[in-house]
C-alpha cells in the first residue's frame, strides 16, 4: 500500500535557524529552457574528486552527449558535450569558485544543430552492480544538490535499510528542486525505484520542508500513478521548515530518528541519502542513456524575471542573467545566501553544482557590518545543528591552533552558516572554519608528499644495501674459488696467495662479527679494498727499491729535483745528455720562472682548471706507474728476495717511512697542503738558486 501521510510527526535536530525564505519570487513559474548560448565553458573539475581527463582536441567537431573528458580514477566523473559544435579551446578559464582562480576548461562553440550522438541502450536491470556504477560514472552523474559527490560511489554500499530522498531544499531563495518535484514527479519516482533496486533498500523516505506542499502533493500523485508494487515502500514526509533541515545528517535525524555521529557514515547505520535532482539524472541516464548535460538552476534576486531555468552545463552565467533581465546588480551569489559564495565574474560556465544564482541588490544584501569581538554569548552554539562550539572553533582557527580546532571536531562542521547568521558580533565564522580546514588539508598534503619521499629514499637505501651485499657475496664466492684453485696447486706462489686469501677472509669474517661493523657488507668491501691496497703497496715498494738503487748510481752525474711537478711539468723533461750541466740548470730555472709567471698571471678560474688538469695528469701518471709495477710484481719480488737481508730491511724501512709520509699528506686539510707545497717550492727555488750560483762561480 502506498504511504501518503499528509504530515508525519517528526523529531527535530539540535539548533537551526529560520531566515527569510525568499522562495516565492522564483517558485511560481514553470521551469523554462534557456536559449542556446554561442559558447559553452565546461570546467573539467565537476566533482569533489579528480578533474576529468580530456578526450578531445581543439578543432574537433563533437555531438551532443559525446564524452569530452573521462573520469580520472574512482572519485571522478566524466563530462559530455551538452550540444553539438566544435571544440575551440582546452585550457585555463575562470570557473565558478570562491578563489576566483582559473582552472582547466573545455570551450565548445555551439553549431545550433543540437545533433545527438547515437545512444547505446543500457540494460541496467540485467547488468551487474559494478557495471551500473561504471556506467553512471561514465555518464557523469554526480550529486546535483551542490556537493557533486560522484553517485556511483554512493551506490557502492551494502545492507541499506532506508533510502532517504532529500527534497527539503532548506536554503533561502533556491527553488529548483521544488519545481523539479512539482513538474517531473513521475520521473523522480521512477528514479527512486531504480536506486531502491540497486541498493536493495527496504524502505524509502522522501523528506520535503512543509513550505512546499505542492511538491509533496505532486510526488504523492506520482506514487499513486506508478504501477510498480515497489512504491508501497515509499513515504513522503513533510518536515518543519528550519534551516538546515536539508543537511544529510539533519534530514536522517528528522526522518529516521538516527543520530549519525562524527566520523561515522550514514551507510554504516543502514541509511543512504540522495538529492531529488540527482535521482532525476540517474533516471535520465539509466532509462534514456542521457548523460548529465543540463540542470535546473534558480535565477533570482535583482532580476526582472526570477524563476527556474533548465540550462546546458557550461552556459555562461552572463547569458542566464541577461535572459532573466538583470537589473544591474551589486554582485552575484553562486548557491544560496547561507552556503553559497560571491562570484568573481559572470564570465564562467554553469557547473553541475550550480543550483542557484542570486543577483544582489543593496536592499536585500546590504554591506556587511564590521566584525566586533566575540562576547561569548553562546548564540552560535545554540544554533549549530552539528552541536559544536562555534566560538571555540573560531578562536582556535583565528589563532591558527589547528590541532585544537580538530580536537573540537572542526570537520563535523557542515559550513551551514547558522552560527554566523545569529552572531551579534557579525563575525564571519564560516570563513574562519574554511580557512582552518584548507590549512589542515594543505599540511596533510605536504606531510603525505614528505612521507612518500621518505619511503622512496628508504627504498633506494635498501636497494643500495642489497646490491652491496650481492656484490660482497659474489666477491666472496670468487675468493673461495681462487682459494680452492690455489690450495690444489704445487706452485709456492699459489700457496702464498692462498694464505693471503685466507687471511683476508678471516679478517672479513671477524669484521662482520664485530659490533663495530654495523654496516656489514660495507665493512667487507672496505677490508677487501685495504687488502688489495696493501698488496699493491708491497709490489710498488719493491719496484721503488730497485729504482732507488739505480738513482744512487745516477745521482753523481746528474742531480735531480724531487717534486711532484717534476713528474709532469714539461719544463723538467729535458734530456740530460744534450746539455752541459750549467746550461741545463739555467734552462730549468728559466722555464720554471716562466711557468711560475704564467701561473701567477692566471685568473682564479684558469688557476683552478690548471690545478685540476695537473692533478689529473699526476693521478694518471701514478696509476700508469703503479700498473707497470704491478705487472712486474713477480720479478720485483724475486729481485727483492734476492737482496741480502740487511739491504732488504733498509729498503722496507724506507718504504714504510714513505708510506707514513704519504698517509700524513693524505690526512692534511687543503690549507695545510697548500702551505706545505709553498714551503717545498721555496726550498726547491733556494736549492736551484744555489746551484746556479755555484755554476756561475765555476765558470
Ligand atoms: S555568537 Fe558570535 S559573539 Fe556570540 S559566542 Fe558566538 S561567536 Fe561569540
Ligand atoms: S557553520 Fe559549522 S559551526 Fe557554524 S552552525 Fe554550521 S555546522 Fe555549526
Amino acid at each position: 500500500m502506498t504511504q501518503t501521510n499528509p504530515v508525519m510527526k517528526v523529531v527535530t535536530f539540535h539548533g537551526g535557524v529560520h531566515p527569510p525564505e525568499h522562495k516565492t519570487e522564483s517558485n511560481r513559474t514553470p521551469i523554462r529552457s534557456a536559449a542556446l548560448p554561442p559558447f559553452l565553458i565546461l570546467p573539467l573539475q565537476q566533482s569533489i574528486g579528480n578533474p576529468a581527463k580530456p578526450l578531445v582536441v581543439v578543432g574537433e567537431r563533437v555531438l551532443k552527449g559525446q564524452q569530452l573528458a573521462s573520469a580520472d580514477g574512482m572519485v571522478s566523473a566524466a563530462i559530455h558535450a551538452p550540444t553539438s559544435g566544435e571544440i575551440i579551446a582546452i585550457g585555463e578559464h575562470q570557473v565558478p569558485h570562491p578563489s576566483g582562480l582559473a582552472d582547466l576548461c573545455i570551450t565548445l562553440k555551439t553549431d545550433g544543430k543540437d545533433e545527438w550522438i547515437a545512444k547505446t541502450p543500457f540494460d541496467w536491470r540485467s547488468a551487474g552492480p559494478k557495471a551500473v556504477r561504471d556506467y553512471l560514472r561514465d555518464m557523469g552523474v554526480v550529486g546535483l544538490g551542490g556537493a557533486v559527490f560522484p553517485s556511483h560511489l554512493k551506490l557502492n554500499t551494502q545492507a541499506i535499510d532506508t533510502l532517504v530522498i532529500n527534497g527539503a531544499e532548506c536554503e533561502p531563495y533556491i527553488t529548483c528542486d521544488d519545481r523539479m518535484m512539482r513538474e517531473r514527479a513521475s520521473e523522480i519516482i521512477a528514479g527512486i525505484l531504480m536506486v531502491q533496486q540497486l541498493l536493495n533498500a527496504k524502505q524509502i523516505k522522501i523528506g520535503i520542508e512543509d513550505n512546499k506542499p505542492e511538491a509533496a502533493e505532486a510526488l504523492r500523485l506520482a506514487i499513486t500513478a506508478n504501477q510498480s508494487h515497489a512504491v508501497a515502500a515509499i513515504e513522503v514526509v513533510l518536515v518543519p521548515t528550519l534551516y538546515p533541515s536539508g543537511g544529510a545528517k539533519q534530514l536522517i535525524k528528522l526522518l529516521c530518528d538516527i543520530e549519525v555521529p562524527g566520523g561515522v557514515r550514514s551507510t554504516d547505520l543502514g541509511v543512504q541519502c540522495f538529492n531529488v535532482a540527482t535521482i532525476h539524472s540517474i533516471y535520465c541516464a539509466l532509462a534514456h542513456g542521457e548523460p548529465v548535460i543540463r540542470r535546473v538552476v534558480t535565477i533570482t534576486g535583482n532580476v526582472e524575471r526570477p524563476g527556474n531555468v533548465e540550462a546546458l552545463i557550461g552556459t555562461p552565467l552572463k547569458h542566464l542573467l541577461k535572459e532573466a533581465g538583470d537589473k544591474g546588480s551589486s554582485g552575484y551569489i553562486y548557491g544560496g545566501p547561507m552556503m553559497g559564495f560571491e562570484l568573481p565574474s559572470l564570465e564562467v560556465g554553469l557547473s553541475k553544482a550550480g543550483n542557484c544564482v542570486i543577483a544582489k541588490s543593496p536592499v536585500d544584501f546590504p554591506e556587511k557590518p564590521r566584525e566586533m569581538p566575540c562576547i561569548r554569548c553562546s548564540k552560535c552554539a545554540e544554533a549549530c545543528p552539528a552541536e559544536l562550539q562555534p566560538m571555540d572553533l573560531f578562536w582556535f582557527a583565528k589563532s591558527k591552533n589547528f590541532g585544537k580546532a580538530q580536537e573540537r571536531n572542526l570537520f563535523d562542521c557542515i559550513e551551514c552558516g547558522a552560527c554566523a547568521y545569529v552572531c551579534p558580533s557579525n563575525i564571519r565564522l564560516v570563513d574562519y572554519y574554511r580557512f582552518a580546514k584548507s590549512e589542515i588539508w594543505a599540511a596533510e598534503k605536504t606531510k603525505h608528499a614528505a612521507d612518500l619521499a621518505r619511503e622512496r629514499f628508504e627504498f633506494r637505501e635498501f636497494r643500495a644495501e642489497r646490491e652491496k651485499q650481492e656484490k660482497a657475496e659474489r666477491l666472496a664466492a670468487k675468493a673461495a674459488q681462487k682459494l680452492a684453485q690455489a690450495e690444489v696447486s704445487d706452485d709456492p706462489e699459489d700457496a702464498i696467495r692462498a694464505a693471503k686469501i685466507k687471511a683476508a677472509m678471516a679478517r672479513t669474517a671477524s669484521a662482520s662479527e664485530s659490533p663495530a661493523s654495523d654496516v656489514g657488507v660495507v665493512a667487507t668491501d672496505a677490508d677487501q679494498a685495504t687488502q688489495l691496497a696493501a698488496e699493491k703497496k708491497a709490489k710498488i715498494a719493491a719496484a721503488m727499491a730497485r729504482a732507488a738503487a739505480k738513482k744512487v748510481e745516477a745521482e753523481a752525474a746528474a742531480p735531480v729535483v724531487h717534486s711532484e711537478e717534476s713528474v709532469v711539468a714539461p719544463a723538467q723533461n729535458i734530456p740530460v745528455s744534450s746539455l752541459d750541466k750549467s746550461d741545463r740548470t739555467k734552462e730549468i730555472l728559466d722555464k720554471r720562472r716562466e711557468e711560475r709567471a704564467r701561473i701567477a698571471a692566471m685568473s682564479p678560474e684558469e688557476r683552478s682548471e690548471w690545478e685540476a688538469a695537473k692533478q689529473a695528469e699526476i693521478t694518471e701518471a701514478k696509476a700508469a706507474a703503479a700498473l707497470r709495477k704491478a705487472e712486474s710484481v713477480a720479478p720485483l719480488e724475486e729481485s727483492a728476495s734476492s737482496l741480502d737481508e740487511e739491504k732488504a730491511a733498509k729498503i722496507r724501512a724506507a718504504m714504510a717511512k714513505r708510506d707514513a709520509e704519504k698517509a700524513r699528506l693524505a690526512a692534511m686539510s687543503p690549507e695545510e697542503k697548500a702551505a706545505l707545497a709553498a714551503e717545498r717550492q721555496a726550498r726547491i727555488d733556494a736549492a736551484m738558486a744555489a746551484k746556479a750560483a755555484k755554476a756561475a762561480k765555476d765558470e
